[in-house]
């Protein structure tokens, strides 16, 4: 089976309405070229609604950054899955790293976030990955195994199929560090084949992301790789030139 090759663009808390809408000008003149990715990109939540109108009737997807496990109430601050998909949205961010650090989402969390937003109807992409300090010991596998495996638990093998997954070495986020096409490609693989344990079927389709400093100039080599489908993009999302060059290299 072949999997469609996706690039994500986390814009995180970035951006204002000026430079998103020159940011989205810039990547619509140039989304011919990305006609075989799925191209999805991840605003601030109170610029999805926006981001949503200027990109309607174009093929680019919108994604939310985070969503709440609740539904409605007294939440103060939070949105919920419904709210997402009343404004657009396609696809959710879950687990970033970054979520993970500075919000102490556990992996327990993340899981219940991932169930709510497929329930939801929108498609998660569920970020894992391990700190430099894991890598050095030895032990990422185990640290990504742990990830998945909560998902798992939770939401049963089936659900991943569902979703998306991107494995982002946390040590390579925002660093200008990439892992190497090897790096990258050999935890994929252990992902991909930790799922064929339980479900093949379900991890030959499941497509994942590698994120961690990519650029259109590493993009190709990174995506040349059997079980890296695409990208999970931070820093380079927010310039439309070097956006399009990995939407390209993916293409
Ligand atoms: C990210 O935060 O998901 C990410 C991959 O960031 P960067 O591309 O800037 O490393």
């Amino acid at each position: 089976m072949s999997r469609r090759i996706m690039v994500a663009g986390n814009w995180k808390m970035n951006g204002s309405n000026e430079s998103i809408a020159s940011l989205l000008a810039g990547i619509k003149a140039g989304m011919d070229a990305a006609d075989k990715t799925t191209v999805v990109v991840c605003p601030p939540m109170i610029y999805i609604h926006k981001v949503q109108e200027l990109t309607a009737g174009t093929a680019i997807s919108v994604g939310a950054q985070n969503l709440s496990v609740e539904t409605s109430g007294a939440f103060t601050g939070e949105m919920s899955s419904a709210m997402l998909m009343d404004n657009g949205c396609t696809y959710v961010i879950v687990g970033h790293s970054e979520r993970r650090a500075l919000y102490h989402e556990s992996d327990m969390l993340v899981a219940q976030k991932y169930g709510v937003a497929r329930a939801g109807g929108l498609i998660p992409i569920l970020c894992i990955g391990e700190t430099l300090e894991e890598r050095e010991a030895g032990i990422t596998e185990q640290v990504v195994g742990r990830q998945l495996d909560a998902v798992i638990a939770m939401e049963g093998v089936k659900a991943l199929a569902d979703g998306v997954i991107a494995y982002e070495p946390v040590w390579a986020i925002g660093t200008g560090k990439t892992a190497s096409p090897q790096q990258a490609q050999d935890v994929h693989a252990f992902i991909r084949s930790r799922i064929a344990e339980i479900d093949a079927g379900v991890a030959e389709k499941v497509q994942i992301l590698y994120g961690g400093s990519v650029k259109g100039s590493n993009a190709v080599e990174l995506f040349a790789n059997e079980d890296i489908d695409g990208g999970l993009i931070g820093g380079a999302s927010l310039d439309a030139e070097d956006f399009l060059a990995i939407c390209t290299a993916a293409n």
